[in-house]
């Protein structure tokens, strides 16, 4: 995300970025139904555009598919340092553990230093997230210039490179996820390479042309934030910090506490929702990509932790989607906007992601009982009505998804507002309908799990 080199990428992420909430809708709902299809697909029900790209190729030449992605393979090896995001990621974490214990030690901080230091972590914690997160890269509601302008001066004390190169990488992050050679921070490179390694060397990966940013080309502050990046940032870094500093009595403390001891811990605050939320947590609602949802990473992640349903429903300006999930962000915005600062929040319908959970637990019920199979072992007799019951389940459960979705692209075609009340008559019984199947599908996960259990596969499968 720190300054990197504009080169070409072939970025397609565009097209969902900019689509609206019927759509998106409407294309979260295709998506989910597809239980039984290919597994391979992505979640967003296409391939990956490295796989897509090389599927017109017929066999015979197979073998240069498979040099040209060895090829880019190589170019990863070969990457060259990027000397001064490495210099800056790398410099930062030890200055921090020396300076920062020495300092405390031999001079001690006031009670206000620490107050400074508690703001700029909200401050920048919640740009990053609310800003260039979730109104840049996703425009998942509108802000008022006010939010927006504070916001962006929030990032840019964050130091985590400018808007372009942020959203831009954030933007292929989503449309190629877990792509070892199109993702810029993949998760299947490993730990270290997702949460910093990325950025220390100009991986091919890396390099952005801004194609899928043009809605914020045009922005005016955009430009001259992203023009005089290295500028704002040593001026909001050292000027403003240590001008607080002097106010304050104690320029030093306050530019070891709340500069650097806070830049460090914000950015790696940050580098966990690309690392650390792609290796541990639950899947509730897809297991098609690596992003998991962790209630302690939501904690230090001011409410990204919940990244499954994030890059599950993208625009939705929620990532804790539950009222009860912890998600400091979501609430901010919905704040705002109760005072008008904010507005157009966009959310994903409750059916739509009811939806999407009740699919999954088909889907792990399904998987237990393949486990279950492929171990050789016979299915006793109650296993195996279980699992037929398991399927007229599921088959009664798309057919009533499958009447709802018809009903709702009738209703956004035509826009009568019959169609609506029936609609949301519908909507009604289908809220019902889904709780029902959820807690028929939560008997049957439990007398699986004993099932399982009787016939001692229960470390494996339950
Ligand atoms: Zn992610
Ligand atoms: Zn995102």
């Amino acid at each position: 995300m720190i300054a990197k080199k504009a080169l070409g990428l072939p970025l397609k992420g565009l097209r969902f970025a900019i689509k609206s909430g019927d759509t998106l809708i409407k294309t979260a709902s295709t998506q989910i139904t597809r239980f039984n299809e290919n597994k391979t697909k992505s979640s967003l029900g296409e391939q990956p555009v490295a796989k897509r790209n090389y599927a017109h190729i017929d066999a015979p030449v197979a073998g240069s598919q498979e040099a040209s992605i060895d090829m880019r393979e190589f170019e990863f090896t070969k990457a060259p340092i990027n000397w001064i995001p490495a210099t800056i990621l790398v410099a930062t974490p030890i200055a921090a553990a020396i300076i920062t214990p020495w300092y405390l030690f031999t001079h001690g901080v006031s009670a206000p230093v620490w107050g400074v230091f508690g703001a700029f972590m909200v401050w920048t914690g919640l740009s990053i997230t609310a800003g260039y997160h979730r109104l840049l890269s996703h425009r998942a509601y509108k802000a008022h210039p006010i939010v927006k302008n504070f916001l962006l001066l929030g990032s840019t004390l964050a130091v985590q490179g400018s808007a372009f190169d942020w959203v831009s990488g954030h933007r292929s992050h989503h449309r190629h996820v877990d792509d070892r050679l199109d993702d810029p921070y993949s998760a299947k490179r490993g730990f270290w390479f997702s949460h910093i390694g990325w950025m220390l060397r100009n991986y091919p990966s890396g390099k952005f042309d801004y194609k899928n940013i043009p809605d914020l080309t045009k922005d005016r502050v955009l430009q001259i934030q992203h023009k005089y990046y290295g500028l704002w940032v040593v001026a909001m870094n050292v000027g403003m910090v240590a001008a607080i500093g002097w106010l304050l009595g104690d320029v030093w403390g306050t530019l070891i506490i709340a500069g650097l001891l806070r830049l460090v811990l914000t950015h790696h605050f940050t580098f966990f929702i690309n690392s650390l939320c792609h290796m541990f947590g639950t899947r509730p609602y897809t297991d098609t990509n690596s992003a998991r949802d962790n209630f302690f990473l939501a904690i230090f992640t001011w409410g990204e932790g919940y990244h499954n349903y994030h890059h599950f429903f993208q625009y939705d300006y929620r990532n804790g989607v539950k009222w009860w999930q912890y998600d400091p962000t979501k609430w901010l915005i919905a704040g705002l906007s109760k005072i008008g600062l904010t507005s157009e929040l966009r959310t994903v319908d409750d059916t739509t992601i009811k939806h999407a959970e009740v699919q999954m637990q088909f889907k792990k019920a399904q998987q237990q009982i393949e486990t279950a199979t492929a171990g050789g072992i016979d299915i006793p007799h109650a296993m195996k009505n279980f699992q037929d019951r398991i399927k007229s389940e599921y088959d009664a459960f798309m057919q009533t998804v499958e009447e709802w979705q018809a009903l709702k692209a009738k209703a956004i075609e035509l826009k009568k507002t019959e169609c609506a009340d029936r609609l949301h008559e519908i909507d009604e019984k289908l809220k019902h309908d889904y709780a029902k199947i959820e807690q028929k599908i939560l008997e049957h996960n439990s007398n699986l799990k004993t099932a399982f259990r009787s016939i001692g596969l229960s470390k494996k499968a339950a």
